[in-house]
């Protein structure tokens, strides 16, 4: 695998390189094959443009700025807003003024300059035990602090992005002197020092080493859809929180046009066919996640979870607060 891997990293620039032409398209996904392949087929099948994928795990932007003004990347795909901005402040994405990506895609999930665009959210809801958690007992954030949940909450690292952006959320919503005392009260009502996936704290619930746990809602699907998790799963209820003057916090995935775009047009027809609720819908269905173009249904299975109301702040005022997440989150030696 490792082998194979490499080989792929070498070679497909390479390929790219020599064959980028009117009818093609260059992806760089952090994203999984069984997630993109869908819907390359379809913009293929729809518009006859070929498009190549390279699948990444790590190291796109080392990559992309290796590859300079000869990078063959038309479009990059990924998830979480930090990776997204990321990728903007390396100067490796273009502005993109597209009716169509603005039309469908609404404010508060792309950037007012055009560099990232999101195609679907996921909320970082609280998995609560359905044998020791009443309905109604937790339904903020903030409470997640509360000195009644102690030894009763399972997170991972406070250091992951998906933590650091909901520790961003609390900053906007309350400041920081604040943020400090809620990650402090978190620490102290937690079972276990964070370790393991979103998955590990439900199996934790499941486990009875805990009450709560903090993850993204889409695991809920995954879980559901593996025999070994599906007990897991079953152990919980989904709480959607809101913050006390706010929605329920979400992170998008999300796309940019590559600054050094060889088939513009292509890459600009692409994103906006992934920004088409027919995509979007594909899209978020294949990851148990949430589309978010205007009239989109959401899965059946996802849609039996429940309703939310999606926090209003804009994801670049959370991309922006993430180094300051970053370092109350060591100030208070979260993991630790
Ligand atoms: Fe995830």
């Amino acid at each position: 695998m490792k082998k194979f891997a490499y080989i792929t990293l070498l070679f497909v620039p390479l390929f790219f390189s020599s064959y980028a032409s009117a009818s093609e398209v260059n992806i760089y996904s952090y994203r999984q094959p069984f997630l993109i392949e869908p819907l390359t087929t379809a913009f293929t099948n729809k518009t006859g443009i070929k498009v190549n994928t390279v699948y990444l795990r790590k190291g796109m932007i080392e990559r992309m700025k290796a590859e300079g003004k000869r990078s063959p990347a038309d479009v990059v795909l990924t998830v979480d807003i930090s990776r997204l901005s990321a990728l903007v402040e390396a100067e490796l994405t273009q502005q993109v003024n597209s009716d169509q990506l603005s039309r469908n895609v609404p404010s508060k999930y792309r950037d007012p300059a055009g560099h990232w665009f999101g195609l679907t959210i996921r909320a970082r809801i609280i998995y609560a035990s359905n044998e020791r958690v009443k309905n109604g007992e937790i339904v903020k954030y903030e409470e997640l602090a509360d000195p009644k949940w102690k030894g009763r909450i399972c997170i991972r690292s406070g250091l992951n992005a998906y933590n650091l952006a909901l520790t961003s959320a609390i900053i906007h919503h309350h400041g920081e002197d604040y943020a400090i005392e809620w990650l402090k009260g978190l620490k102290k009502n937690l079972a276990r020092k964070p370790q393991g996936n979103d998955r590990a704290q439900v199996k934790a619930i499941w486990a009875g080493e805990c009450d709560l746990s903090i993850g993204n809602t889409y695991y809920m699907g995954k879980m559901l859809k593996d025999p070994e998790q599906t007990d897991w799963a079953k152990s919980v209820n989904i709480v959607f929180p809101t913050f006390e003057n706010g929605g329920t916090h979400v992170n998008v995935s999300g796309i940019g046009m590559a600054r050094f775009s060889p088939n513009k047009d292509n890459a600009l027809k692409l994103m906006e066919f992934l920004s088409s609720g027919e995509a979007q819908e594909i899209y978020a269905t294949a990851n148990f996640e949430y589309p978010i173009a205007p009239g989109t249904q959401v899965d059946d299975l996802v849609k039996s979870w429940g309703d939310f109301d999606a926090d209003a702040v804009n994801l670049m005022t959370i991309a922006k607060l993430r180094k300051r997440a970053l370092e109350l989150t060591e100030i208070v030696d979260f993991d630790g």
